[in-house]
């Protein structure tokens, strides 16, 4: 057989694919990154629970409770023993240690708050974490008291949307935020209790995986009645505008600069830190957006744009 008669095949490309890194929980995105519905860090911990069909609680007590207790490295990279042993003293020296509600509890730019993000965003292999509580906040001079809702409130039209669309349910951090009363979308007051059964919803539902159902009946929250009426005036007008103007500042706090967290002592206007209200009042009987308020009445030193 002459060469000229053999078939020439093409040569196989032996380099090896670049495996992405391995994550000890799911690496599960975060939802509207970036935007003024980016999810708060309550939510994604719930969506983290159902995506490994274990209970919030479960996913606290036995994945994050240990580390915050001991320290921050994932239990695959300890041995076996320490692993267990962590799980055991954790176990009995804090049996209630982060099964709490509130989202003060959860979101705040706390100390507690920045230790759990930290080792929930080791387990997940993520860094974009802290964008869904107030974290980045932690410079500003704001009064941060009463800053979060105490019961968490929803959007009805928000909900059925998303279920009609097939998108997943969840809660973004605008709906925490107390100075937030109207949906931004569907112009109309967020709700507060069950239309079923009456009951407030907690923010963190330790016992169950649905967001978007009733803690207490497992009722659709997704149903409204027509409030209109009440959607209208000047103090809705303000309201609305509150609402869409914390969306803003949600949606740039990627883009932000590194400099507006800076520790570094700043010359203030103000004495006395206004609450985060008061700030947007000022902003809005000023007529300046709340980009420019951030710098001009320096709540934060400096902003990119
Ligand atoms: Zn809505
Ligand atoms: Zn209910």
């Amino acid at each position: 057989m002459s060469v000229e008669s053999l078939a020439n095949y093409e040569s196989w490309d032996l380099t090896m694919n670049q495996l992405p890194k391995r994550s000890h929980l799911y690496s599960l995105q975060p939802i509207g990154f970036g935007t003024p519905t980016v999810e708060s860090f309550t939510s994604y911990l719930q969506r983290l629970a159902a995506a490994h069909s274990v209970s919030i609680a479960s996913l606290i007590r036995y994945k994050i409770t240990p580390l915050f207790i001991q320290n921050n490295q994932p239990p695959d990279l300890l041995k076996a023993d320490d692993a267990i042993k962590m799980l055991i003293t954790a176990w009995h020296r804090e049996p209630a240690l982060l099964q709490q509600q509130s989202a003060k509890f959860w979101l705040d730019r706390t100390q507690h708050v920045f230790k759990v993000v930290s080792i929930v965003e080791k387990l997940t292999a993520r860094r974009d974490l802290s964008f869904l509580t107030l974290l980045q906040w932690h410079s500003w001079r704001l009064n941060f008291n009463h800053i979060f809702h105490t019961e968490q409130r929803w959007c009805p039209g928000c909900y059925q949307d998303w279920r009609e669309a097939g998108k997943p349910i969840y809660i973004p951090l605008l709906w925490t935020i107390e100075a937030v009363s109207v949906c931004p979308v569907h112009q109309r007051y967020l709700q507060l209790r069950c239309l079923y059964c009456g009951c407030f919803q907690p923010f963190l539902n330790l016992e169950c995986h649905c967001l978007g159902y009733c803690c207490a009946y497992n009722a659709w929250l997704g149903r409204f009645f027509d409030n209109t009426a009440k959607s209208q005036g000047s103090r809705f007008d303000w309201e609305k505008w509150a609402a869409q103007s914390i969306g803003q500042i949600f949606a740039a706090m990627p883009t932000l600069s590194e400099s507006s967290f800076s520790p570094e002592p700043q010359k203030f206007k103000y004495q006395r830190k206004p609450t985060l209200t008061k700030f947007l009042r000022w902003c809005y009987k000023l007529g300046i957006n709340p980009h420019e308020g951030l710098q001009i009445l320096s709540i934060i030193p400096s902003v990119l744009s």
